[in-house]
């Protein structure tokens, strides 16, 4: 039987409706607005940027854009991540990476005020995430986690398997399966026979960045796969086309399964809007609808 495709389009589609619906019957006690911070001219990051602040105002929040040059100093980024901190209108602050080489990425994300970092990857939330603290989650490992559980009810027992441990998607997405009481195993490129420890799973999450690395054999009967990779690959007729981590005949194997495009990626911006929607009521004591 062909697996179940899990539809992220919809589920991101509902999500940003609530999230809509929330700022909207919050609209006389705060409107959530998010800082979104380009370094330059990388045409990837362009597209997520104007598809981000497109996402904020349609959920009737407030974008702030900010677009600076490729040469940008490292002291004035710091300086406008510094007045963005202060300003009690910007809620969430999203500066784009990667960043030029002249500027230390870390530094600028450990210069963020935590309560403000969407992306949650601040050493605070990390740590507070790490430690079973509410804190503002990455959103992209947030929306694994939403799109797994519309297959399952509780992830609670299962066997779970990461391939990936970056501290955008893989570390965060196993941190949070083991916060809803999986077992979870993280796997690497220096993983022993990778084949068989995905087979031992019955969530497989897949973020390498290799175009179909993860063979349909390689899926335990029935898992349910969750693949978040973005893979550029040639299409027909000399276009470009975008594949994922895992082959397209895993359907075969699997109990159901995310496509992409189609399945992690709406996710992360409706996450997105979430954290900030939740920013915002951290910063106003207000407790947080969704
Ligand atoms: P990274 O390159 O930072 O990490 C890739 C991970 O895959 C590493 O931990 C690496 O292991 C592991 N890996 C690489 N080769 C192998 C291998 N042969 N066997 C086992 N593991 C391997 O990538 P990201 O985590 O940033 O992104 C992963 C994918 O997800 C990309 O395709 C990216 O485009 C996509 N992505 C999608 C998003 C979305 O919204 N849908 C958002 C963010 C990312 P090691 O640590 O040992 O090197």
């Amino acid at each position: 039987m062909a697996a179940q495709v899990i539809d992220g389009k919809a589920e991101a589609a509902t999500l940003r409706g609530k999230i809509a619906q929330e700022v909207a019957r919050l609209r006389d006690k705060i409107t959530p607005g998010l800082a979104v911070v380009l370094v330059g001219q990388n045409p990837a990051s362009e597209v997520y940027v104007k598809s981000k602040a497109k996402a904020v105002q349609e959920a009737g929040m407030r974008a702030f854009d900010h677009k600076l040059p490729e040469t940008t100093s490292e002291k004035d980024l710091l300086a406008l991540v510094a007045k963005l901190n202060a300003d009690p209108a910007v809620n969430g602050i999203l500066v784009q990476l990667p960043l030029p080489s002249q500027i230390d990425s870390q530094k600028v994300i450990a210069a963020l005020d935590p309560a403000k970092d969407v992306d949650g990857f601040h050493p605070v939330n990390v740590g507070k995430l790490s430690s079973g603290l509410r804190a503002l989650v990455p959103c992209t490992p947030l929306g694994c986690v939403m799109l797994a559980k519309t297959v399952h009810k509780s992830l609670a027992g299962m066997d779970a398997v990461v391939i990936g441990r970056s501290n955008i998607v893989g570390k965060p997405v196993a941190q949070l399966l083991l916060a809803e009481n999986a077992t979870v195993t993280i796997a690497h490129s220096k993983t022993k026979d990778l084949p068989a420890t995905c087979r031992r799973a019955d969530l497989l999450v897949a973020a390498i960045g290799k175009a179909e690395f993860v063979r349909k054999d390689w899926i335990k009967p029935g898992a349910t796969v969750i693949d978040v990779g973005i893979n550029r690959v040639p299409g027909e007729g000399g276009k470009s086309k975008i594949v994922g981590d895992v082959a397209a005949d895993a359907k075969e194997t699997a109990g159901a399964l995310t496509p992409v495009p189609g399945g992690v990626g709406p996710m992360t911006i409706a996450c997105l809007l979430l954290n900030t929607l939740r920013a915002a009521c951290a910063q106003n004591n207000l407790e947080p609808p969704l």
